[in-house]
């Protein structure tokens, strides 16, 4: 059922790189462009060549890469309406509800805005994946830098409710230091300990946590768990509207 092939691969200090392949057609999609270098080389790997870019946000660490890869390969960029004067050389502007395609896969547009104003996820119903960029992280979200946290909650709610099996590919690798943080939110989470104790093995063998799944953040991601009793009784907020809770913890994850 699944047309694409999905390539993860680390760049800068921190981020990922994700390409996808359809086979059928060789269309082959760069997720985000945070350095040239390190995507000509995992294409060069793989062997194929790239027909498109699909950005999540106007970030250097996500767009920096772009000029570079659009002079070597003519691809087309596709990137958030909202962010357009910020993203160099995008092409196809996109918004809520949009389809933007790769070879015979469809991707649906989520604004997922709270990181920045105009940050947008991109789901592949049909690849059981959604592609958020700095919105989600494995058991954390991403700075407020542009939004505040009733806009990030909602965004966040977005994600929340796509089936609990989707993959979710994030922009970056923090998983070791959230989960350090979440402990200190709702310590009783026995699959947060267990997920935090997977991380530490992860890392001492090289391996990425990503990617994850929605189901798995669910159950882990404080910021996705404002009804979690432990969590509104811990930060003494019980009954309070969610976006409240998730506003508490995220400041406390800035002052952490
Ligand atoms: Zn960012
Ligand atoms: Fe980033």
């Amino acid at each position: 059922m699944a047309n694409l092939e999905i390539f993860q691969f680390p760049t800068r200090s921190d981020n990922y790189g994700v390409l996808l392949h359809d086979p059928q057609t060789g269309a082959t999609a760069s997720i985000d462009a945070p350095e040239a270098g390190p995507i000509q080389a995992a294409l060069a790997q793989k062997g194929w060549n790239l027909t498109d870019i699909i950005v999540t946000h106007h970030h250097a660490d996500h767009t920096a890469g772009i000029g570079a890869l659009k002079s070597k390969f003519n691809c087309t960029v596709y990137g958030p309406a909202r962010e357009a004067g910020l993203i160099p050389g995008l092409d196809v502007e996109v918004k809520e509800g949009d389809t933007v395609a790769v070879g015979h896969a469809d991707a649906t547009v989520i604004e997922t805005s709270g990181h920045t104003r105009g940050h947008v996820s991109y789901h592949f119903p049909g690849e059981s994946a959604v592609f958020v960029g700095d919105t989600l992280f494995s058991v954390g979200c991403g700075k407020l830098l542009e939004g505040d946290a009733p806009t990030m909650w909602a965004s966040l709610s977005k994600l929340a409710v796509l089936p609990p099996e989707t993959a979710v590919y994030c922009g970056h690798e923090y998983t070791g230091a959230n989960c350090q943080f979440a402990l200190t939110i709702e310590p009783g989470n026995e699959a947060l300990q267990a997920r935090a104790a997977e991380v530490v093995k992860n890392d001492a063998n090289g391996r990425p946590s990503l990617p994850t799944t929605i189901g798995l953040e669910l159950a882990i991601n404080p910021f996705l768990r404002a009804s979690s009793p432990e969590i509104q009784t811990r930060l003494g907020l019980e009954g309070q509207p969610l976006e409240v809770i998730f506003g508490e913890v995220r400041r406390r994850k800035d002052r952490f």
